[in-house]
């Protein structure tokens, strides 16, 4: 043992010395996370007293605290769990204020809001996000840089949207451009981009790819928080979504769409779209196409368990209160649908609108017990997710390593958490008290810990 245990050592001091290119101290690594529970974002069962290797940015081992090497920086975690950083595949930090407001709104306000929520998402664990649909190229640069605190972000850009579609939130008596009219000013600012026919949907997905979007969002179907597309309403003929997706396969990635409905649903997925987001009216045999298909899920259970009723006062219409609840019926059966056809299942928030909404990102955790265990759903929250993020190919801005799991090679993308969230998933709802440490591309976001 004693034998094996010097060999494992050796291997690692000289795995850590090429890591680090020259240096001559024996394994100099930057951070050791020691005496932690790992939660891998694969296995259920912890690996006990682990020590977490970190150099420069990536984890470049995980082994036991007895034989951590020498670093630059070493964290005690004292017994408690580590899990990968997490991930929200379906969140919209530049819409920080309510959608009504932003045509009204000095975009560097807007920026300077945004900048905020994406610091309370980190706060809250959240080390990547996919964003479902907002200018957040330069929010992303900015963080990258280290200018502001925040996930990495995986940007969709605009929402592409039909005339009258879901992504469609000129006033109701704004005139097309293709008729004289004047582009709207959240078109302008980079929210939603109208698209009809082949050629436009091509543009619009091009714009966005251009501007470095690493995977493309449209709306295949009637939505909430627009004012003038019925929920049933199919959005894009067949041709525009199988434009959409040559044009994003042909830069190496995807299409995920919104759609509630079988019919919006089906469409997209015949013509090769890769994430569904929301679903909740969808129906057994779509389910089970989804499955079929390998294609993910990306549902949402907090905002859609009927509190936008009461929020609506502040985050929208009556009109939008009425379509919310007409959506929210389907959540219970989707849910029991996707467990029973084993679909790939994202986890994803969709929370925007307002300073209040955000902070409800934590509890979609606790919303989903309702179907899926805590190991269930922290899966969802970090390796499945980081799946699903990987779907970008060439286009994914992390590329070189991996995201949602802790093991060698990975992103250094970590939380160290008070409580088991194997045992109830719920401890990472007050991410304020309960994580202790935050770390995030090898750097100490928080640190809490005695
Ligand atoms: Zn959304």
């Amino acid at each position: 043992m004693r034998i094996l245990r010097f060999v494992t050592t050796a291997l690692l001091t000289t795995l850590l010395a090429t890591a680090f290119c020259g240096t001559t101290r024996a394994a100099d690594a930057d951070l050791v996370i020691v005496h932690a529970r790992v939660f891998d974002g694969r296995s259920e069962k912890l690996r006990d007293d682990a020590a977490v290797v970190i150099a420069q940015s990536k984890i470049v081992a995980v082994v036991d605290s007895a034989v951590a090497p020498v670093a630059r920086e070493r964290i005690d975690a004292g017994g408690r769990v580590l899990l990968p950083g997490l991930i929200d595949a379906h969140v919209h930090p530049t819409i920080a204020i309510a959608i009504s407001s932003l045509r009204d709104t000095d975009p560097n306000y807007l920026a300077a809001r945004a900048a905020v929520e994406a610091r309370g998402i980190l706060l809250r664990g959240f080390t990547t996000i996919r964003d479902m649909g907002g200018p957040s190229f330069g929010l992303k640069q900015a963080i990258d840089e280290g200018l502001t605190d925040g996930p990495r972000i995986f940007p969709s850009g605009a929402i592409i949207s039909q005339t009258s579609g879901h992504g469609d939130l000129r006033n109701r008596t704004a005139e097309s451009r293709r008729f004289g009219g004047a582009e709207d000013p959240v078109e302008r600012l980079g929210y939603g981009r109208i698209a009809d026919g082949t050629d436009e949907v091509l543009t619009a997905v091009r714009e966005q790819l251009r501007l470095g979007a690493s995977q493309i969002k449209l709306a295949a179907g009637g939505g909430i928080s627009s004012l003038y597309d019925p929920i049933d309403s199919v959005q894009f003929v067949e041709e525009e979504l199988r434009a959409a997706v040559r044009a994003a396969s042909d830069y190496g990635t995807y299409v995920a769409v919104h759609a509630y409905t079988p019919a919006a649903i089906r469409r997209s997925v015949e013509a090769g779209v890769r994430s569904i987001e929301h679903a909740h009216l969808i129906d057994e045999t779509t389910m089970k196409l989804i499955a079929d298909r390998g294609v993910y899920l990306s549902p949402q259970a907090y905002v859609f368990s009927g509190v936008f009723g009461g929020a609506s006062a502040s985050a929208g219409t009556s009109a939008q209160a009425l379509k919310s609840q007409q959506v929210s019926v389907g959540l219970d059966r989707m849910m029991q649908l996707a467990k029973k056809y084993n679909v790939k299942v994202a986890f994803g928030t969709d929370v925007f609108g307002s300073p209040k909404i955000f902070p409800w990102e934590s509890r979609e955790f606790g919303a989903r017990l309702r179907w899926f265990s805590s190991y269930e759903i922290l899966k969802q929250a970090t390796s499945i997710n980081g799946d699903l993020l990987a779907s970008s190919g060439s286009r994914n801005p992390y590329g070189e390593a991996k995201l949602g799991v802790v093991e060698p090679g990975a992103w250094a993308d970590v939380l160290v958490i008070d409580g088991d969230p194997l045992a109830d998933v719920r401890v990472l709802e007050d991410a304020d008290k309960n994580l202790r440490l935050i770390v995030k591309n090898g750097r100490i976001v928080k640190r809490n810990l005695q």
